[in-house]
């Protein structure tokens, strides 16, 4: 089977993005921007709200006062919010901010597939309707904010093999949809485990994309031998998972404010440096910005926590010489060290 362009291929180690010998990793800040939905009700294409959306201008100034430039992954009903065009854009016109896309399928158009678990992985639909919603979200970025998205994250990481191919034909240069030590497949969605957290190309027909996985460690006593150990746990039940990490074995640490404690996630960040992974990635959805969207930020206190969180993770990444970075530079950076087509 030809492999190029399937984002579910992985690369030998020899291919993956590696710093120079004195080169510090950087670190980006990848906001999935979305509506706020009952995450335990089955998904719909209506009936969602958009009562976060306000709440996007205090995060924007938060993180410009921290000097960090996030991208923000919006998804189809938020680029049909004026609230958040008026917020986003002008901040993305200051280069205070970036604007990629993400895709929930079961809201973007064209709504030719039945609304289910299944379908809610963009890789799982017919191709050609797969590249007809990624073009349509495409397009309407581009009309609302005068700049066509290079960066492209699927919904629920729901990547299929055609993905990668689809996304350099339609201009994307970046994507940012593996979440490396995940599996999904009991959802229908896909399996990460094996898949790398450095950065690397893949080529497709249509040009190189480059692959920015989300960043998720395993720590523990059992260091990085943990990880095959809980996979092969989580395998047979996520019982045996949460006894490991009880025990202290074994744990797998995502770097994100939702459900993952500070401490927890500097302790990753160390890992994470400790293997010369050149690009952190750092995510959470929008939703959680404001109280009672999502399990994480429940009320007024937890809100303050989540941005405390940000505290404690900036100053520890501050600390370790991790500086932040934009998609740009990102892709700048990587250009230097693209295959050969
Ligand atoms: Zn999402």
């Amino acid at each position: 089977m030809n492999s190029a362009g399937n984002l579910h291929a992985y690369p030998p180690a020899s291919e993956w993005l590696r710093l120079e010998v004195d080169e510090p990793p950087r670190f980006w800040v990848t906001i999935d921007t979305e509506e706020d939905f009952d995450w335990a009700a089955p998904f719909a294409r209506t009936g969602y709200r958009l009562d976060s959306v306000p709440a996007l201008a205090a995060c924007q100034s938060w993180f410009e006062r921290a000097g960090v430039v996030p991208i923000y992954l919006v998804d189809w009903p938020i680029v049909a919010d004026d609230r958040a065009r008026d917020i986003l854009g002008p901040a993305e016109q200051g280069g205070r901010c970036e604007i990629g896309a993400q895709l929930h399928p079961w809201v973007n158009p064209p709504h030719d597939e039945e609304v289910c678990a299944r379908n809610s992985y963009t890789g799982n639909l017919p191709p050609a309707l797969q590249r007809a919603k990624m073009a349509a979200l495409r397009d309407a970025i581009r009309d609302r904010f005068g700049t066509a998205p290079t960066v492209y994250r699927a919904g629920r990481y729901g990547l299929g093999p055609e993905t990668g191919a689809m996304l350099a034909e339609l201009g994307f240069r970046c994507d940012s949809s593996v979440r490396a030590g995940f599996d999904y497949r009991a959802g229908h969605g896909p399996d990460y485990r094996a898949a790398p957290l450095h950065p690397w190309w893949c080529r497709t027909d249509h040009g190189a994309v480059l692959e920015v996985p989300l960043t998720t460690v395993f720590g523990g006593l059992l260091g990085q031998a943990g990880r095959g150990l809980y996979h092969r746990a989580t395998g047979r039940g996520g019982r045996i998972g949460a006894a490991l990490a009880r025990l202290g074995l074994v744990e797998r640490i995502a770097l994100t404010p939702e459900g993952i404690p500070a401490e927890r996630a500097c302790e990753a960040i160390d890992i994470a440096i400790a293997q010369r992974l050149p690009v952190l990635t750092l995510s959470f959805h929008s939703p959680s910005l404001q109280p009672g969207n999502t399990p994480y930020v429940r009320d007024q206190a937890e809100l303050e926590l989540f941005y405390r969180w940000w505290d404690v993770v900036l100053d520890h990444l501050a600390r370790r010489g991790v500086a932040a970075t934009t998609a740009a530079d990102i892709l700048a950076r990587a250009s230097h060290f693209a295959p050969a087509a």
